[in-house]
């Protein structure tokens, strides 16, 4: 089997999407290429997007992010969706612009595309602007819970970089640390009861990732306090963490982390070697491939049978990484081990993110058979389990 063939057969497989932050309807009614670009990462990590007014400002623009893989691959998708044969450039915008105007004239197009052009079966969902959403569409959308408020509700002032503090949001004024515990776990129960099946850590954008151990006395140190010292305030966060882990044990709850980008400074999966070791129970989702430090991914899976790896977003960070990282995973650990999401806000996008993703994954396991490594019905085996069965475990949605 060639590897145009492999990729036929791994792309009719049923996906389950472990993260995506895909916006609710309403945004999608309006879409036009300028929005779906402003809305991607070749926007929000590449060169922020010019007017459209503007024809020199655009072809100036595309110049400097065509050879980029986040363009690359949502020029891709582009062109696949809606049958383009012509690359992107400022005299064909036009050409772009209607056709997805004209496609998301039909309202459920954006979920169409997931569904029928993606083929997820499940999405999971993390709204970080009201967390724990599923936009109306539960059958799809599968909510993530994300925990990052939860780190700043020592006192009523601080936020996390989405601005939210949790005392705020449930309006309450707790300053004792036993207190404030109860009142997570209790949140904690109501969100799985209402059908959120992961929890979700961001903070590697306000923190590094290296969690210690603290006491509650210190922990309680920060607890009411308008201006607590920087050490109490990483004190109450690492407690917290250390509380988060056990009741999401005892709920069965994964917790997904963000790795690797960030604040770049402590934020390479490593860092939360000490918290994985601390807590054997809870199954830690590690986002991202680290990236760029990839290796930590598959150090932590070797050693640590409550860790895996969750490839969102680095396929189209950067390919390249991302075949690496397989290819290391592959050989240190079992197959049950990796999942995929698209880590996109528009269908557009995550149609791209499918493609490269898709493209590594044939291409690392296509060459494995060829060099011996592996036989092809382990090749397609492996194929499946990390596009559908992997994931259908871990976060509970197996039939
Ligand atoms: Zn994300």
């Amino acid at each position: 089997m060639d590897r145009t063939e492999f990729l036929t057969r791994i792309g009719e497989q049923p996906i389950i999407n472990s993260h995506s932050h895909h916006l609710p309807d309403q945004f999608h009614h309006d879409l036009t290429l300028e929005k779906i670009l402003r809305n991607s990462y070749v926007d929000w990590c590449g060169v922020p997007v010019p007017s459209f007014d503007s024809k020199t400002a655009v072809s100036a623009w595309l110049d400097a992010v065509r050879t980029r893989s986040y363009f690359v691959w949502l020029e891709k998708a582009l062109m696949e969706l809606y049958g383009i044969d012509e690359p992107l450039h400022s005299g064909n915008i036009e050409v772009y612009d209607q056709a997805i105007r004209s496609a998301h004239q039909d309202e459920d197009w954006h979920l169409s595309v997931l569904r029928e052009n993606c083929g997820y079966e499940s999405i999971i969902l993390d709204t970080y602007w009201a967390p724990g959403e599923d936009n109306g569409h539960r059958e799809l959308f599968k909510p993530a819970y994300r925990i990052n408020s939860f780190f700043y509700g020592y006192n009523h002032a601080a936020s996390d970089h989405n601005g939210h503090n949790i005392q705020v949001t449930y309006n309450r004024s707790i300053t004792d640390i036993d207190e404030y515990v109860s009142f997570m776990e209790e949140i904690l129960v109501e969100r799985k009861t209402a059908g959120c099946v992961v929890l979700k850590c961001a903070l590697a954008y306000d923190r590094g990732l290296d969690f210690g151990s603290a006491t509650k006395a210190e922990a309680q140190r920060a607890m009411g306090q308008d201006d607590p010292d920087g050490i109490n305030v990483i004190r109450f966060q690492d407690y917290i963490f250390d509380q988060v882990c056990r009741i999401a044990a005892e709920l069965e709850l994964p917790i997904q982390i963000h790795t690797g980008l960030g604040l770049m400074n402590r934020t390479n999966a490593m860092q939360l070697q000490p918290l994985i070791a601390r807590h054997p129970k809870t199954t830690f989702l590690l986002m991202h491939g680290s990236y760029p430090w990839t290796s930590d991914i598959s150090g932590l899976c070797h050693v640590y049978p409550n860790v895996r790896a969750d490839l969102c977003w680095l396929p189209i960070i950067s390919p390249t990484a991302a075949r690496r990282l397989l290819h290391e995973l592959i050989e240190v650990c079992d197959a049950d081990r990796i999942i995929w999401g698209c880590d996109t806000w528009t269908s557009e996008e995550s149609y791209g993110a499918r493609l490269a993703f898709l493209d590594v994954l044939s291409r690392v396991l296509v060459e494995r058979v060829e060099e011996g490594l592996m036989r092809q019905g382990d090749a397609l085996r492996f194929a499946e389990q990390v596009l559908h069965s992997n994931a259908a475990k871990v976060l509970g949605l197996s039939d």
